[in-house]
């Protein structure tokens, strides 16, 4: 009889370890066929995940606009014992990520697998329903009200003018209409279109997840170090240059893929990892 259990035993151990083996080696083809699939642009994932999902984003946004509003505030009180008969006064912001949510782009592209293209971004355009950043809505209103006005100023293509007009008064903005929105025409270099508003305006602040939403001394071909730029102009941040963050994508990636998006998916997952600081 102990001969019988002892036997048993030995087969239970024989029979788990066995299928102990088959596990790991299942598991092992399902990593493997995991990775073999991973989408082209599941690098943006964390990203995404930080700027959809974190309270923490949300915060960052919420603390700009505050911020934003009390150096707005600052500025117009300063004016306000001025005599002489001024411009009026204006903001300039951007739209894409400082004030409406694309996000939800990003994520189709991620589930995809594919890279920023027109038709796809055509479509979400289209579709008018980014939604409004934490703060932003209440921030140009609270604007407006002051007697200020707003100019958006966006490198979407101006045959996006009615949506993205749509799209900005569906969530509550002001001035959405075609005076106010400047959006790109033959060059992403914003400079024109604020020299436009300057002409009639006197600009107090200007808001965008980018730098050359600020001034195109930042655009990557003329400073190879744009971190050299922004020392430069150090003393503009928080007085009259307003930044929200973006880490999905940006004028920053260029620095990543030397200016050259049309790597190879291999060759850019490289330069991501070769451009990381080490030390
Ligand atoms: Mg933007």
């Amino acid at each position: 009889m102990k001969k019988l259990i002892f036997a048993g035993i030995v087969l239970i151990f024989a029979f788990s370890s066995c299928c102990d083996e088959e596990k790991n080696v299942e598991k092992e083809v399902l990593i493997q066929k995991d990775s073999s699939e991973i989408s082209n642009s599941e690098h943006l994932s964390m990203a995404t995940l930080w700027f959809q999902k974190s309270a923490e984003a949300k915060a960052v946004y919420y603390q700009t606009f505050n911020f934003a509003k009390t150096v707005f505030d600052g500025k117009i009180k300063k004016d306000r014992f001025k005599l002489k008969k001024k411009k009026p006064k204006a903001i300039i912001t951007d739209i894409d990520e400082t004030i409406l949510n694309n996000s939800p782009y990003e994520a189709r592209l991620i589930e995809t697998g594919t890279s920023y293209n027109e038709k796809s971004w055509s479509k979400w355009v289209n579709e008018k329903q980014a939604k409004a950043l934490p703060g932003a809505v209440n921030f140009m209103n609270y604007v407006k009200g002051k007697g200020v006005d707003v100019f958006y100023i966006s490198n979407r293509n101006v045959k996006y003018l009615q949506a993205t007009l749509e799209n900005l008064k569906k969530v509550g903005f002001p001035f959405a209409d075609e005076t106010h929105i400047l959006l790109k025409d033959k060059t992403s270099d914003k400079s024109a279109r604020r020299d436009s508003v300057l002409k009639n305006y006197k600009v107090i602040l200007y808001l965008g997840d980018n730098l050359r939403d600020f001034d195109e001394n930042f655009k990557y071909a003329k400073n190879m170090n744009r971190n050299d730029s922004v020392a430069k102009y150090k003393d503009l941040f928080g007085a009259e240059y307003i930044v929200f963050p973006n880490p999905m994508y940006g004028e920053w990636e260029k620095a990543v893929y030397e200016s050259d998006f049309s790597k190879s998916d291999n060759e850019k997952r490289k330069m991501r990892i070769d451009a990381l600081n080490k030390k």
